[in-house]
């Protein structure tokens, strides 16, 4: 059981104090109002004017709802996770750009992050004033392992490290970390450690949210943007503790998630019956592109991967990616990033789009 039992004392003094922004809606105790003159509003829904012939209508003239309280209802049920252990974020960076300005002081505190990595927990970081430290990965045959070492030092030598960042499977790498590992450092660790599982239905491991009530200083990331489909609608999930959730709430901005968006994905996660058979498809698509690519002359490995891309070391990174870029084919170059030599990362795409994507790299000396 993790050390600190009461998430309040990381918080930073001025945001304990922090009242959430009261909207008229919040201070309406009945039921029954139905002229509503409190937000300066449109009172015409233009679109619902324009378009009154189709069933779906939405008042876009009308602020949405700022508890996201039906969405919240729909995601608790699908992920088994209580009501008030979730926050939704427009997109989980939200979250952990909200995470960091609540817990971090600007100039003291740091994050630790494990590089190569999803850069934007450095950028929000950085963005807020705040340092990252680096314990990078060690490469090991076909996949990354954690420096638990020199982790373990750094945790007990940083008494200002507050955030802890785990990205499993992780982004660009495409690997898993431990549930062993992730328990030790949650045991060892006195400040918050974020699990980022934006991957995780590509994967055969189990979401940490089921920790959640033997980890005070546990929060766990989760997204609609990948294996859901809807990057488009910008939302992100975030699981924690009650407290650090009720301090997010009282951080958000009051309507960071669109009507539009909870609508569409409350009918989407209601409806969308294939999604289990999509992802399914995609992680068959990953491990075959896997094994073509490791029969080509220009791939000089193929990194293990649990998520829906493949991290690929070319024998030249940049020259390969000038290659595909000129045949209309992008993916993420990291050639010129620290412990990514020679490396692309590329999406699993459609059956069609590998296939491309294959014909152009066999051509590759
Ligand atoms: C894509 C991604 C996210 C998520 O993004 P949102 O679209 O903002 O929800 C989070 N973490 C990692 C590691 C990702 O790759």
């Amino acid at each position: 059981v993790a050390k600190i039992n009461n998430c309040k004392s990381l918080l930073r003094k001025h945001i304990l104090n922090i009242k959430p922004y009261s909207t008229a809606r919040d201070e309406y105790k009945g039921t029954d109002a139905s002229v509503f003159l409190n937000a300066n509003e449109n009172p015409y829904n233009i679109l619902n004017y324009k378009y009154k012939e189709h069933d779906n209508i939405f008042d876009l003239n009308r602020y949405p709802d700022p508890t996201q309280e039906l969405l919240v209802n729909e995601i608790s049920k699908l992920k088994n996770i209580d009501t008030k252990n979730i926050f939704l974020g427009n997109g989980s960076d939200e979250a952990t750009d909200i995470l960091i300005r609540m817990f971090c002081e600007p100039g003291r505190d740091k994050i630790i992050v494990m590089p190569p990595t999803y850069g934007m927990y450095e950028v929000k970081a950085t963005i807020n004033g705040v340092e990252t430290i680096d314990v990078p990965l060690i490469e090991k045959d076909n996949s990354h392992e954690i420096n638990r070492k020199e982790l373990f030092e750094t945790i007990d030598t940083e008494p200002d490290a507050k955030i802890l960042f785990i990205c499993t499977p992780n982004n660009p790498t495409g690997g898993i970390v431990e549930g062993s590992v992730i328990h030790e450092i949650l045991e060892k660790f006195d400040g918050l450690v974020v699990v980022d599982e934006a991957y995780i239905d590509f994967s055969d491991t189990k979401s940490f949210s089921s920790e959640l009530e033997n980890y005070s200083n546990l929060i766990v990331l989760q997204t609609l943007s990948k294996s859901w489909g809807l990057a488009n609608l910008r939302i992100g999930i975030c699981a924690a503790n009650e407290v650090v959730i009720d301090f997010m709430k009282r951080i958000k901005p009051p309507c960071n998630i669109s009507g539009l968006a909870q609508e569409l994905a409350i009918d989407l996660l209601k409806n969308r019956t294939n999604k289990d058979e999509i992802t399914t498809k995609i992680i068959t698509e990953r491990d075959r592109l896997s094994e073509t690519l490791k029969g080509l002359n220009c791939v000089e490995k193929v990194f293990d991967s649990q998520a829906n891309f493949l991290f690929v070391k070319f024998r030249d990174g940049n020259e390969t990616y000038s290659i595909l870029a000129k045949n209309g084919i992008i993916v993420r170059n990291r050639s010129n990033v620290e412990f990514c030599e020679n490396c692309l990362r590329i999406t699993v795409g459609t059956d069609e789009e590998n296939a491309k994507l294959l014909s152009v790299l066999k051509n590759i000396e």
